[in-house]
């Protein structure tokens, strides 16, 4: 299904513009026609992390016109590894205006627009009108849904993709002639059931793997030209190097592009459709939470603690905090780590940030240790208050 382009093309290109387009003109499929259509395209990418990178670079050497780019976060040394859009000098700095700068490196004929704010509610809808096409880096489920509702409502196409370890995805959601996120993925996944790139790592290379296929197809949605991946998933493994492609289809019962709509506006809070932590979790560390520097001081005054970190043994490697035992979280799922507890010591446990932590303590306490406590913010937590000179990641 090949699709009208999305954009007008420009009245026309400047000299300098036909000489550094050269190699895109000389292709006859985008040809002049093509790159007046880029240049007139406004396109906004979300996030400029992994995937956000080596989209806004790919998208602005090709000559789109206008670039959002939204991140409200700052550039951390472990964004290195992937995020090719921001240098060592760039560490501290707002990701937003690190990669305007690298944008305007590339292609100082781009107008760079930047958004240093978080995406919310209040202003997806005002942000996204802007644009002509989105480009969705973004890394959690509440904000990937929020993304897919507001493109919806506003009748607008967008680029996703994703990425985690060896694996990525990428599609095309365009209400109007395909499906949408919600048709392939109704419910988010149970909290805690997927782990984020931050817990379980990302490929640094994956991420140049999949942002240029959202790259290579925002040029074909704004250019008219080829089969866009609407309707179809792309299914990318780098460990066994195939790519694959699955059809999806539109959900006519779909709550939000289907026959009978019952989502016909944006959620009122996102964070709560896809539940930071399960209702067992909430209910387990209501009453049950220690600070860093809580267990600081338990630690201090030697009382007796049995400290668990339920994290991964490549996380412990990295940093663990001294004195904690390592039972990763699936030995309490699976009960075998209840047994080796100790009964006559306080249980409390912690992970990186304290999502898992939290699980796990539903867990031990419909267990019987009624008295077992989590840290808060986990092993980060520790390193901000307590030990700053300990490495994070
Ligand atoms: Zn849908």
């Amino acid at each position: 299904m090949s699709l009208p382009p999305l954009v007008e093309p420009a009245a026309e290109l400047t000299v300098d513009e036909v000489r550094r387009y050269s190699r895109h003109l000389i292709i006859p499929d985008v040809g002049m026609a093509g790159q007046k259509r880029l240049k007139n395209a406004k396109v906004l990418c979300v996030g400029a992390g992994g995937l956000g990178s080596p989209g806004l670079l790919y998208l602005a050497a090709a000559g789109v016109g206008t670039l959002g780019v939204i991140d409200f976060d700052v550039v951390d040394e472990s964004n290195l590894q992937r995020q090719v859009i921001h240098g060592q000098s760039d560490v501290g700095r707002p990701k937003a205006e690190s990669a305007a700068d690298s944008v305007r490196e590339i292609n100082s004929l781009v107008n760079v627009v930047i958004h240093n704010e978080v995406l919310t509610t209040d202003n997806v809808m005002e942000i996204f009108a802007g644009y002509d096409l989105i480009v969705d880096g973004t890394d959690n489920f509440a904000t990937r849904y929020m993304v897919n509702d507001a493109a919806v409502l506003l009748g607008k196409p967008y680029v996703w993709g994703s990425i985690y370890r060896f694996d990525g995805q990428a599609s095309v959601f365009w209400a109007e002639h395909g499906p949408c996120y919600r048709c392939l993925y109704p419910e988010p996944p149970p909290p805690g059931m997927v782990p984020s790139c931050a817990e379980g790592g990302v490929l640094g290379v994956l991420c140049a793997s999949i942002g240029s296929i959202q790259v290579n197809e925002a040029i074909k949605l704004l250019t008219g030209i080829g089969e866009p991946l609407v309707g179809r998933l792309m299914i990318y493994d780098a460990l066994e190097m195939n790519y694959r492609s699955v059809k999806v289809r539109k959900d006519p019962e779909c709550v939000l592009c289907g026959k009978n709509p019952t989502v016909t506006q944006l959620l009122e809070d996102y964070e709560a459709f896809c539940g930071a932590v399960s209702e067992e979790a909430q209910e387990a560390v209501s009453g049950s939470t220690i600070t860093a520097a809580d267990l600081k001081s338990m630690q201090d005054a030697d009382e007796n603690i049995y400290l668990i970190d339920v994290r991964e043994p490549n996380e412990y490697e990295i940093v663990s905090i001294p004195g904690a035992v390592l039972i990763p979280k699936g030995e309490f799922l699976n009960g075998s780590a209840l047994e080796g507890l100790p009964q006559d010591k306080k249980i409390v446990l912690h992970c990186k940030s304290g999502a898992r932590s939290a699980e796990v303590l539903a867990v031990i306490k419909s267990a019987g240790f009624a008295d077992a406590v989590h840290v808060g913010g986990g092993v980060l937590s520790w390193i901000k208050t307590i030990d700053p000179s300990l490495p994070t990641y």
